[in-house]
């Protein structure tokens, strides 16, 4: 199959793409290099099947594939609200303009959407039947309802052009490759416990997340786009840790000696993440396989060796 992974050149995207050229298919990967680098593809980049467009999705491109895998966006809370416009230009012109394209050539499509429509939720752990509980004008509102409204448009665009669509709502996801600047907590820690300076806990850690290592993520994705169902459908792992917890575990597997510190808690940070990932047992035969403890010590493997060569 020829297939597009928008934000292939991102952390996710890239662990897709390599899955999928594995597996024999054509590969164009679309990105902007906001957040993504050559270097999360560069293995692909003078294989025949594989195809690198520079191109910023909030603008139109014509290409005939068979599936597309939408992903760009900026995923980390430090990114997405460096330039918050964009980020929502992003999610809507970006989808519309995917959606038109899977439209036009009558390609499957699915969306990478994230716990985040759900918001700072007080149902817990989050079934897809909940519908959230979002704040619609604070500092994360232009991801979270950015995501909202591509869900939207993907679901209107199916009911009212028959286009073939997938919605996977992704939990916290980790592993190689997340940028040293990420800004997300799995890759502060594990930078900050390598250069043994203090681990950076927001508010008094309490609050939790669900972290999922990438290749189970990817796994997930794969079924949900060669399945038969629609979606939304959670995939994350459901194993939920406070953020404390979080930091001793890397602080122990890393550098004992570093210390932690407490910082402020970032305005309308969700307090509780745990995703009820019953559809996608059923319905994709799908869970989780990698444990925390597991995929940490991959990451943090990885991290060492960035961090040791730059
Ligand atoms: P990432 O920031 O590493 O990757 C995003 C990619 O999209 C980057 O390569 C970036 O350059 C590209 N991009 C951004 N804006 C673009 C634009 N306008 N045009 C073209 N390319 C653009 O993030 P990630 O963690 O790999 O996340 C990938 C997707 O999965 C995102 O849509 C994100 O919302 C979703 N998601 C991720 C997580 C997670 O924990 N990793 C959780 C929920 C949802
Ligand atoms: N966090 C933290 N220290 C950091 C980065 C993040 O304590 O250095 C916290 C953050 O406040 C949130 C959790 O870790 O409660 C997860 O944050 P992340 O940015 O990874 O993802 P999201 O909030 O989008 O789930």
């Amino acid at each position: 199959m020829r297939i597009i992974v928008t934000g292939g050149a991102g952390f996710v995207g890239s662990h897709l793409i390599d899955r999928l050229m594995s597996a024999g298919h054509e590969v164009i990967c679309l990105d902007n290099f906001y957040t993504g680098s050559k270097r999360n593809i560069l293995k692909w980049l003078d294989h025949p099947y594989f195809e690198m467009i520079r191109h910023d999705i909030t603008e139109p491109i014509r290409l005939e594939v068979d599936q597309i895998y939408h992903l760009a966006c900026p995923a980390s809370p430090v990114h997405y609200q460096y330039n918050p416009v964009k980020t929502v230009k992003t999610s809507v012109l970006g989808t519309m303009n995917m959606l038109g394209l899977a439209k036009r050539v009558k390609a499957r499509f699915l969306l990478a959407s994230t716990s985040e429509v759900y918001g700072d939720p007080d149902v817990h752990p989050q079934p897809e039947e909940y519908r959230g509980n979002v704040n619609p004008i604070g500092i994360r509102s232009c991801y979270d309802e950015g995501k909202r409204i591509a869900e939207t448009l993907s679901f209107d665009y199916h009911r009212q052009n028959g286009v073939d669509i997938r919605v996977a709502r992704i939990f916290n996801t980790y592993g190689p490759r997340m940028l040293e600047n990420d800004g997300r907590v799995v890759s502060n820690f594990i930078v900050q416990a390598l250069r043994g300076i203090p681990l950076t806990v927001y508010g008094d850690g309490s609050q939790t997340r669900s972290f999922c290592y990438v290749s189970d993520l990817v796994e997930g994705l794969i079924r949900l786009m060669n399945g038969e169902h629609t979606g939304p459908i959670n995939l994350g792992n459901p194993d939920e840790y406070t953020i404390l917890e979080l930091a001793q575990k890397i602080q122990h597997m890393v550098n004992p000696d570093a210390d932690i510190k407490f910082e402020a808690l970032p305005q309308d940070d969700p307090k509780q993440r745990q995703p009820d990932i019953t559809r996608a047992k059923t319905w994709l035969c799908w869970e989780p396989s990698i444990p925390l403890q597991e995929g940490l010590k991959l990451t943090v493997e990885d991290f060492r060796e960035r961090i040791n060569n730059s």
